[in-house]
């Protein structure tokens, strides 16, 4: 298993990562929120182990931003003494929080419990961006409980893009992994797609989700006024 630890002490997150590089789990370290919420947002990580207390932008903040795209089972390690900061860490989406200082074998035993119950959901067929659903078994998407009808390349260019979202991807990307083709670059064919997707997953609806981003391409992502 694959897993962040977002901790700005730097040989409290060394414990960490060794502990859990012995329990067999591949372990990537961030020493800040920025540094840590981007690792998180773009990485494939089955858990992110994420401290309060951090300079800069804080656990809570990082937490708060990660839970507008991504369902990764988030541990938080808070400071002893404030009961306020597991209330408000499970308020924004934390699945569990451990109190510092611990003991190695504690963590070990969240995060085992953490991986075995994020299973069933690692599989989930279905992406979520805000209220869009994407049920890729059923080949079926939905705003807001309301139905959508795709086209197979509208449902596929739908699901790269909300699989990743929060990831601008280039034209380029867009047309060799949902065209399996390597376009020219004079061809408008994604774009004339992307148009054709938002007139039927953004244009009826308030909430835009799909972004352009000049001179890039495009990211689906939630953006809070
Ligand atoms: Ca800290």
């Amino acid at each position: 298993m694959k897993i962040l630890v977002i901790e700005d002490e730097v040989k409290a997150a060394a414990y960490i990562r060794q502990g859990l590089a012995e329990s067999g789990h591949a372990v990537d370290v961030a020493h800040n929120g920025t540094d840590g919420l981007h690792a998180a947002a773009t990485g494939d990580h089955d858990l992110v182990i994420l401290d309060v207390q951090l300079p800069g932008i804080d656990g809570f903040a990082v937490l708060s931003a990660l839970r507008t795209s991504k369902q990764v089972p988030v541990l938080m390690l808070t400071a002893r003494g404030k009961t306020d900061d597991k209330v408000r860490g499970f308020d924004l989406g934390a699945d569990d929080y451990l109190v510092k200082p611990f003991q190695f074998p504690e963590l070990l035993a969240r995060v085992r419990a953490l991986l075995k119950r994020g299973q069933p959901a690692h599989a989930d067929p279905v992406v979520r961006v805000a209220d869009l659903e994407l049920d890729a078994v059923r080949h079926r998407a939905t705003r807001g409980g309301q139905r959508i009808d795709l086209t197979a390349k509208e449902f596929a260019l739908l699901t790269l893009l909300s699989q990743r979202s929060g990831e601008v991807l280039s034209r380029t990307q867009i047309a060799s992994l949902v065209w399996d083709i390597h376009f020219d670059s004079d061809s408008n064919v994604v774009e004339v797609a992307v148009r054709r997707l938002r007139s039927k997953i953004d244009d009826p609806f308030p909430e835009k989700l799909i972004h352009t981003v000049r001179g890039v391409g495009y990211v689906l992502e939630r953006r809070d006024e």
